[in-house]
């Protein structure tokens, strides 16, 4: 891909941020790589029904992408998570055990069924970041619990080979599997100008074929709101990217409102004043305008926005009533995957006007 000035000027400056993280990282105490960074059981839309998630956020050494010349993803700071050196298949299994073991009681006394996300920050099929050893002892603990119906792993596609996906499918035999990509846009110069990602849209065409032909969902994740998009350019992309997406029969689309994380050029722009993160009358305007019944017979939507409601996540006016009122029908829709929810009056708030004007020109 040829790289213009300016893209090479924004390619220094990510890359200067990223070092500035990396170098505030430290090592963490061996008893801290025996832990994941984070593990919960929370409500969540299962393929047919509601049921629950049970999330787990493995530590690793961090994603190749972040870790490597690119500098990593404009609007991602996950990097500040990994460890410095190498976390050893040993610390990924006991980290893995340990969230699975707290929460194997409760989860077979629930009347849920559940969907199991290990995620790591990076590429779940990346050798360097879970090995061979840690990957096979996964899958036979998650094969071992009935209750789990469905399992999410994410990678980047450049991970993704036909031997990964057989070894995937001959493990884990009675689950529903999806792989979580984040394409963020099926536009490749925001993906790629904006984003950094990467990545080519053709690229993961292919890889979502593979998907298909080993009978393995593939679940995408969209960015709501990259940076230097106003907010109707980015309506405007979000739309085109999941129309785009449902037609070539992708699962599940997850919708990623922007949140401004530490140590990211997105949190660059944000203390200037250049980016706002996105509103909620913009997502409910991309999933009113690109969905209707049918879609959602064939796809589910989801979107979970982390910082939702505050200053640095997807927001509308701060006021608590406006907030809570955009939260609680984003979560009701996602839950019910029922549009007629979106087109329930909503809260009315004098913020709206504002966001009318705004949008054009941020
Ligand atoms: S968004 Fe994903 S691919 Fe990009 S730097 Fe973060 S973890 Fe890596
Ligand atoms: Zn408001």
């Amino acid at each position: 891909m040829k790289k213009v000035e300016s893209d090479l000027f924004l390619l220094e400056k990510i890359k200067h941020l990223r070092q500035r993280a990396l170098n505030k990282r430290s090592n963490l105490r061996p008893q801290a790589l025996e832990q994941p960074i984070s593990f919960w059981l929370k409500k969540d839309r299962l393929l047919n029904e509601i049921g629950q998630e049970f999330t787990i956020i493995l530590r690793t050494k961090g994603c190749s992408w972040s870790l490597g010349e690119s500098g990593g993803c404009t609007m991602c700071g996950y990097i500040q998570d990994a460890n410095i050196e190498n976390v050893n298949s040993g610390n990924i299994i006991k980290q893995f055990d340990y969230a699975f073991n707290s929460k194997i009681k409760e989860i077979n006394s629930d009347e849920d069924n559940f969907s199991l996300k290990v995620f790591n920050s990076g590429s779940f099929f990346d050798e360097n970041e879970i090995s061979d050893e840690a990957r096979l002892h996964i899958y036979e603990k998650i094969e071992e619990l009935d209750k789990i119906k469905e399992v999410v792993i994410e990678s980047r596609i450049e991970y993704i080979t036909s031997d990964r996906l057989t070894e995937l499918k001959d493990n884990l035999k009675n689950k529903h599997i999806e792989i979580a990509i984040g394409v963020e846009t099926v536009n490749d110069y925001i993906r790629n100008h904006y984003i950094n990602k990467g990545m080519l849209f053709n690229d993961f065409k292919t890889v979502l074929n593979i998907c298909k032909e080993n009978n393995i969902g593939v679940k995408t994740y969209l960015l709501l709101k990259p940076p230097f998009l106003n907010e109707q350019g980015a309506i405007d992309d979000c739309i085109s990217s999941i129309n785009n997406l449902i037609d070539l029969g992708v699962n599940t689309i997850s919708i990623n409102p922007v949140n401004i994380q530490k140590g990211t050029l997105v949190e660059s722009l944000y203390m200037q004043n250049r980016y706002r993160p996105p509103w909620y009358y913009s997502l409910f305007k991309v999933l009113k305008k690109s969905l209707d019944k049918d879609k959602l017979k064939h796809t589910r939507i989801l979107s979970d926005p982390s910082g939702a409601s505050t200053k640095r996540g997807i927001h509308n006016c701060l006021k608590r009533e406006c907030e809570k009122s955009s939260l609680n029908k984003l979560r009701e829709f996602v839950l019910s995957q029922d549009l007629n929810v979106l087109d329930e009056p909503e809260y009315e708030c004098g913020c709206k006007r504002q966001y009318q004007f705004e949008k054009l020109f941020h």
